[in-house]
């Protein structure tokens, strides 16, 4: 299994791939059959796994949101328009099917429309997020459309959020329902309501001031409003009579203020899409935001927590350097740092950690990437290392250091699309580099046969083929490109004068300089010393002397030309490396983005509190450690159970089988007040005479052979404690078979509420 992992993580053709999803189906589908057949011999109720497997989106649609039908109805559509413009065709073609358009209606249409418009449709947004909606009245009469958003819509997305007022007022025109018009007390219970809640309950992502906020709800054309999410009632305005809650909506806030204000751009971009007009003046409050957030100062230190280090502050030399791009690891809203970097950092990131950042969005998550940047540091002699292997990490991890540079941050492209925010400029890497050296080459061509295969070599593994420095001098020096990245000092806050300094120091310490270890030493010169610091170039520093590589050694020698008799203290540094070696200048630091650990992610089993392992209930007889083993060994205790009855012999039990003749049995309820049985009734109610049945009943149940019967069928050791429940909550009282407990309790696993072992993971996007 471990073997295939591996081989699949390396597959790269579409071919490997497919065969890598056959195979993902194939287990799935033994897997499926196991259990289907273990319930059918066992007398499981359902002889089958009821939890069916959508085959694509438009399935997984119609299971999750609805209507039935949906789902041919979305492949149809998908043939003949874009992914985009798909949840507005659907809304319009799914209205026209209803006769009568009421509240259930328009409420289904806008699930399932948002359902479709963020893939691939699994968020909670469509089904929890939205309770529904309303059509109410305005004062002159007319009809208007209410929008009810619950607490889960806080944590969807921004496009979820826009899009569910997008849609909203979509359909709204569609079924011919007039625009919303606020009263004055709605408007100032919204404001009242925002400002409670940023005091009480916590902060929204946007800082909007009043003004905007009334600006908006003047013109939005739908009421956002909802159920209540936190038990605090606003102060004022809280008994009018369309908003049915005094308590701080937060759904509808978080809507409203990080939604259609807050990401107004984005519901501009999905307004477009749509077609619809009638939203032009949110242009304005787009641009009035975007006003106050670049006169207001973002240090991006707003809300620091104790215990969650900044790891990086804007703009920072040193911080994290923005990389584009994605390894296996990353995706969406992912963020790769060096493996050596989280190490370096004491563990405070680790995979899975929650960061929040400042571009290109407000986080993500750190997965460990290692074809970066990795980090620099320096140690308590003054000696500066790049942490590119286990001996350097180990060295860094023995003695006490300083982290000079974090390494890089790989960033998606699609995320910056996402959040639609211009590129920062990156930092010279190897992928940009290679690009360079092949264009030049082909317009020159002037490179020689082995030059070339290093090109061709590199080309295909840019980030492990690295040139030695010879080639890369050879290659820059003909082509007239940028050295190598690997050969580039970070220069980018360097000075004329200092590099002038550094050339200096080169020329009289070099003829006088001794090789050892690979390594050229130096004579000992603070300025020189703390000028290779600035730059991060690797040096040693032993015995009041300057150890450099010989690769550094020779490229700052091809770089800045020591031994060439000229002033460059005056020039500026691209001026200065074009001038000395005919080669451009590059940033090799770039851009660095802000970063600090935001709320810790945690992984493990799901578990009740405390935990059980059946929902199998012992009354008080288990103790306090409801211990069914414990409850077993006293005598037969009365639970109340489920009433079931064999059809076969009539005998009355709580269990699955009968005890008697081993055939099934049947669910069955009794009128208290005429006495009548029925089996597996429908109804709630006795339709004899109309009062409530009664579907469980008070049983003796012999615990003890009960247990020791499920052991023996199982082959199971007896378990050390076995959980159950004080009494099933259920409303058919039906308990789950011991037998399960027996084995969860003996691998150490627990159940949930509703029957299922559950694992929560932490949400990293891993593509193959
Ligand atoms: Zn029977
Ligand atoms: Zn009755």
């Amino acid at each position: 299994m471990d073997n295939h992992i591996s081989a699949v993580m390396r597959a790269s053709t579409p071919l490997e791939l497919s065969k890598y999803y056959e195979y993902i189906t194939s287990r799935v589908k033994e897997e499926y059959e196991l259990a289907s057949r273990v319930r059918a011999e066992t007398g499981s109720p359902v002889p089958v796994v009821e939890v069916s497997l959508p085959s694509d989106m438009a399935e997984r649609v119609e299971v999750l949101v609805g209507p039935r039908g949906v789902a041919s109805l979305i492949r149809d559509l998908l043939e003949k328009c874009d992914e985009d413009i798909l949840p507005f065709r659907l809304a319009e073609t799914l209205l026209k099917r209803y006769d009568r358009i009421n509240d259930d209606a328009l409420s289904q249409v806008l699930k399932v429309s948002l359902a479709v418009m963020t893939p691939p449709c699994i968020t909670a947004a469509p089904t929890e997020g939205i309770t529904g909606v309303k059509i109410k009245k305005n004062n002159d009469g007319s009809n208007y459309l209410a929008v009810y958003f619950a607490g889960p819509i806080r944590s969807a997305g921004g496009t979820e959020i826009a899009g569910a007022v997008v849609l909203a007022d979509y359909i709204r025109r569609l079924a011919g329902i007039s625009k919303y018009q606020p009263t004055d007390q709605e408007v100032r219970r919204y404001i009242e309501e925002l400002r409670v809640y940023r005091r009480k309950v916590g902060r929204f992502q946007y800082n909007v001031p009043d003004e905007i906020v009334e600006f908006v709800l003047r013109r939005l054309p739908i009421e956002i409003t909802g159920v209540a999410t936190d038990p605090i009632p606003v102060p004022a305005y809280k008994d009018l009579p369309r908003v049915e809650t005094p308590y701080l909506r937060g759904g509808a806030l978080r809507v409203l203020n990080d939604g259609v204000i807050g990401r107004a751009k984005k519901v501009l971009k999905i307004v477009k899409v749509s077609g619809l007009d009638g939203w032009e003046w949110l242009e304005e409050v787009a641009a009035k935001l975007s006003e106050a957030k670049s006169t207001g100062k973002n240090t991006g230190l707003d809300d620091v927590v104790g215990g969650r280090p900044v790891l990086s502050t804007p703009g920072r030399f040193g911080g994290f350097r923005i990389r584009y791009g994605r390894a296996p690891t990353t995706s969406m809203a992912a963020l790769g740092i060096h493996p050596y970097t989280m190490r370096l950092m004491e563990n405070f990131v680790v995979a899975g950690t929650q960061l929040r950042i400042d571009y290109p969005g407000k986080g993500g998550i750190a997965v460990p990437v290692s074809s970066i940047e990795p980090p620099v540091v320096i140690f308590r002699d003054g000696s500066v290392m790049r942490i590119d292997n286990e001996e350097k990490l180990a060295e860094a991890e023995r003695s006490e250091y300083k982290i000079l540079f974090n390494g890089d941050i790989l960033i998606s492209f699609g995320d910056c699309v996402e959040n639609n925010v211009k590129l920062q400029p990156p930092g010279y890497c190897e992928e940009w580099w290679i690009q360079e050296a092949l264009l030049e080459e082909s317009r020159k061509g002037r490179l020689s046969d082995e030059d070339r295969r290093w090109l061709e070599k590199i080309r295909r593994d840019p980030y492990r083929i690295i040139p030695p420095v010879e080639v890369a001098c050879r290659i820059s020096h003909k082509l007239g490109v940028p050295i190598h990245p690997r050969f580039m000092p970070f220069w980018d806050r360097i000075s004329g004068r200092e590099i002038e300094r550094l050339r200096r120091w080169l020329a009289s310490a070099i003829p006088k300089a001794r090789k050892g270890w690979g390594m050229l030493i130096l004579d000992y010169d603070p300025e020189a010393k703390s000028i290779l610091e600035k730059m991060l170039i690797e040096h040693l520093v032993l015995d009041h002397k300057i150890a450099l590589d010989l690769h550094w050694v020779k490229s700052l020698n091809f770089l800045f030309r020591p031994f060439i008799r000229v002033d460059v203290s005056k020039s500026s540094v691209p001026e200065l490396i074009s001038s000395l070696s005919g080669t451009s200048f590059r940033p090799r630091m770039g851009s660095t983005v802000s970063a600090r650990v935001g709320r810790p992610e945690k992984a493990g089993q799901r578990r009740m509190k405390p935990p059980v392992h059946v929902l199998f209930p012992v009354g008080m007889a288990g103790g306090p450690q409801r211990d069914i083993i414990t409850a077993a060994n006293t005598r037969s205790v009365v639970l109340e159970l489920v009433r079931r009855v064999c059809l076969t012999c009539g005998e009355k039990t709580w269990m699955n089988r009968c005890k008697h003749c081993g055939k099934p049995t049947a669910m069955m309820a009794e009128c208290p007040r005429c006495g009548a049985e029925y089996i597996e009734p429908e109804q709630e109610k006795c339709p004899r005479c109309g009062e409530e049945l009664k579907r469980t009943w008070k049983q003796l149940v012999n615990l003890k052979e009960l247990y020791e019967n499920e052991l023996m069928k199982a082959y199971e050791p007896p378990p050390r404690v076995l959980k159950g429940v004080r009494a099933l909550t259920n409303k058919s009282k039906q308990p789950e078979e011991l037998l399960k407990g027996i084995l969860r309790a003996n691998l150490g696993l627990y159940v949930y509420k509703d029957g299922t072992i559950r694992f929560d993971a932490v949400n990293a996007p891993l593509t193959h």
